[in-house]
């Protein structure tokens, strides 16, 4: 059988980098969809491509796709580059996600909007598109990476809350159309997880974050990875439409 093909969005930083690392690590090929940097897109496609080898999968092959996953002529292209290149697409992880936070009273709709059409039309608009090969198919494996704050809410986020409990509706939504078609769709709800995204926040802020959480410690990008590789794996194909929370016990 031909190597696994993944897809994943936002795959060239944070959370999204350590998934292609180990996927890679995994053997699959890998599409590594970005919004504007290149060479963290190129950085991450070089890691993945070491670590594979340290693996024992010096055979696979890994593509870096510019694409802005809210706009959804874009999802149409990141797919079709990656059915072009690999002939499947067997598992696509919707990673690619932005913040815009402020109070609920003073967000802007520009804000709101922004938010909303990355975080949870981009996803749809994703799982549209590879919708289809993976029936053809008959084999699909699709993460959707929400967010603790869409289970608890988060003040200063009501965009960002509304679109990741939205990703889970949708996750729920669609593995319920595509249960008999050996396409599992399942989402993640991180914690407080080390990127770009977190780095923002002040030494303060951090310190308070790890007194809250139950395990007191920051969540590394490869907590969530390496449970993204099992809900891609042939062994989780009896789990559809699960939430998994990574968050080190924060919304226990
Ligand atoms: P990050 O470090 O900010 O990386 C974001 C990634 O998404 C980058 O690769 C970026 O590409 C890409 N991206 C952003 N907008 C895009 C768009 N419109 N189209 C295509 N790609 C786009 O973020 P992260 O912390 O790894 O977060 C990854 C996911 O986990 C997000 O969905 C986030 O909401 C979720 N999450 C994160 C945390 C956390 O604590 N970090 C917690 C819960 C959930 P460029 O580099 O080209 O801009």
């Amino acid at each position: 059988m031909d190597k696994k093909t993944a897809i994943i969005t936002g795959g060239s930083r944070g959370i999204g980098r350590a998934i292609s690392v180990e996927l890679a690590k995994s053997g699959m090929n890998i599409v590594i969809n970005y919004a504007s940097n290149e060479y963290a897109a190129k950085k991450t496609m070089e890691e993945s491509l070491r670590e594979a080898e340290l693996s024992g999968h010096e055979g696979i092959k890994i593509i870096t796709v510019k694409g802005d996953i809210s706009d959804s002529s874009d999802c149409e292209v990141i797919c079709n580059v990656a059915i072009d290149e690999f002939g499947r697409i067997d598992v696509l992880v919707n990673n690619a996600g932005i913040t815009r936070d402020s109070l609920a009273m003073r967000m802007s709709d520009e804000d709101f909007d922004a938010v909303i059409k990355t975080n949870l039309y981009g996803p749809f608009f994703m799982m549209r598109q590879v919708a289809k090969p993976m029936m053809k198919q008959k084999f699909g494996r699709i993460v959707n990476i929400s967010s603790v704050t869409g289970l608890i809410g988060n003040a200063g986020q009501i965009n960002y809350a509304a679109a990741k409990a939205g990703l889970i509706g949708m996750t729920k939504s669609l593995a319920r159309e595509m249960a008999t078609r050996g396409i599992t769709v399942n989402a993640v709800a991180p914690g407080f997880i080390d990127t770009d995204m977190t780095a923002a926040l002040s030494e303060d802020v951090e310190n308070s974050m790890e007194d809250m959480i139950p395990v007191k410690r920051i969540g590394s990008p490869r907590d969530i990875a390496s449970a993204v590789r099992f809900l891609v794996s042939d062994g989780a194909g009896y789990i559809t439409g699960e939430v998994l929370r990574i968050d080190g016990g924060v919304a226990i």
